[in-house]
């Protein structure tokens, strides 16, 4: 496992400088467990692609880039068990190896699964759940360096609220993963989606594919592009015309954010690849996105799509100056606690900042402001301004996650700033 935070003090985007006084990078299970057992202050790191405090602490940041690599896939039961800090990068290629896939992948590949399934991030398309939702079981290297396993199909509350554990009951070691047989993907993206066709075809748009993304800078009527990615060889009636929604079908490659190289983008055009090629928008080798941004999103309830495209035409000049690109997409509902797609259909708005904190939080705020009305969650990993009371009031199982951090993690070993900020215990 190599290219997950390896050496490095702060963050991806280089906006957070972790407070951490040691980097621990145990080579193998025992290293890791003795690790957490001997440090009264720990967190886990995975790719540090979060944009906030969450991967913080003022003890020691352990990665898991050094464990051994190995998975284990029982065919008899579509599963697969992983390291926790392997990234998608290095797993979906040996899952595809195999004949196996995962539902649904980042739209970059380069995060690790433990991070991943932690904050319950990416997953798109109308019938997939975010990534955490693949989880079939974990096993959590606890505060005393004990190991425990937690299975969806055994432990039922403590397994739903301890997915998406923001990092804070224990560092995961492996995670159990669902697969599917594999399978290929074709790409395609149209350009000028009508901004009023996006309000009033909202399902037929979504629908389309298997994942669908729209991105669009809120300038104008028309959204610049929108991406279909579908199963080759999948049912259903939508086939690419030249046209369609008033949209034009791209005759070349494109990148989303506008000039930026589409080289470093997945391959597009219908040409059918694997799951692992397709699903995620950058490419495995390219620098994911632009490289040099910070990122919010908000995750609704599907049916205040139309509502939230209005508030934010209103928006629209506020955000010109600091918006690289936002991109819309939906995720299916599940029962994680801490899942923002927790028991809702949802619509997702991302928001790729420039580099510019200053000038990117108040616009922060102001986008939360027309979007809290309509029960706007924020992404746990991204930037946001959102006060802890009306953070916890988003998610029904608040107080039993905070009941959870107390039975697993008393002693608040793997506690932090921005998890005791929203979930005081
Ligand atoms: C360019 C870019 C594009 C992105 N695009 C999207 C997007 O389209 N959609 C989306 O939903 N998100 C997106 N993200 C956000 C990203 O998915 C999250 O930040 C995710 O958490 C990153 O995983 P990571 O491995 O970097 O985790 P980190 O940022 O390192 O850690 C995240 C959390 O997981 C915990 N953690 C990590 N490893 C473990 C472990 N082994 N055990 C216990 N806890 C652990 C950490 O303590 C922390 O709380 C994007 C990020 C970047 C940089």
């Amino acid at each position: 496992m190599g290219t997950a935070l390896s050496g490095r003090r702060a963050n991806w985007a280089g906006n957070i400088v972790y407070l951490a006084s040691e980097l621990a990078e145990p080579a193998d299970l025992a290293g890791l467990r003795a690790a957490v057992r001997d440090h009264p202050q720990v967190r886990a790191v995975g790719a540090g692609h979060s944009f906030n405090r969450i991967a913080d602490t003022p003890g020691v940041l352990i990665s898991l880039a050094g464990l051994p690599a190995g998975i284990s896939i029982d065919a008899e039961h579509a599963a697969a068990t992983v390291p926790g800090g392997l990234t998608y990068q290095e797993l979906a290629p040996r899952l595809t190896a195999a004949g196996w896939a995962l539902p649904t992948l980042a739209s970059l590949p380069q995060l690790t699964v433990a991070g991943a399934c932690a904050t319950a991030t990416h997953g798109s398309g109308d019938g997939n759940g975010n990534l955490a939702t693949q989880v079939s079981g974990m096993q959590l290297v606890t505060p005393d360096g004990g190991l425990r396993t937690l299975r969806r199909d055994a432990d039922g509350d403590q397994f739903r609220g301890s997915v998406v554990g923001l990092g804070a009951l224990g560092v995961v070691a492996t995670l159990t993963l669902d697969l599917v047989p594999a399978f290929e993907v074709r790409q395609y993206v149209y350009l000028g989606l009508p901004a009023a066709m996006l309000r009033s075809h909202f399902d037929e748009i979504f629908g389309s594919g298997y994942s669908v993304s729209v991105f669009t800078d809120w300038q104008g009527s028309r959204h610049r592009q929108t991406w279909v990615k579908q199963r080759a060889g999948a049912a259903g009636s939508w086939r690419p015309g030249p046209r369609w929604m008033d949209a034009t079908l791209a005759t070349q490659p494109v990148h989303p954010i506008p000039g930026q190289p589409a080289a470093y983008a997945t391959e597009q055009l219908g040409v059918p690849g694997p799951w692992h090629e397709r699903l995620p928008h950058f490419r495995a080798e390219a620098t994911p996105s632009s490289g040099q941004e910070l990122q919010s999103e908000y995750l609704l309830p599907r049916q205040r799509a139309a509502a939230a495209f209005d508030a934010m035409a209103t928006l629209a000049s506020v955000v010109a100056p600091v918006l690289q690109i936002c991109e819309i997409r939906t995720v299916a509902p599940d029962d994680l606690w801490l899942s923002p797609s927790y028991q809702r259909d949802t619509v997702a708005l991302h928001f790729t900042w420039i580099k510019d904190t200053a000038a990117v939080t108040p616009v922060i705020a102001a986008i939360e402001h027309v979007l809290a009305p309509l029960g706007a969650r924020p992404h746990w990993a991204k930037l946001f301004t959102t006060a802890p009371h009306a953070v916890r009031a988003l998610y029904p199982r608040s107080a039993d996650f905070q009941q959870l951090l107390r039975d697993m993690d008393p002693a608040g070993k793997f506690g932090n700033s921005f998890v005791r900020k929203y979930f005081p215990y």
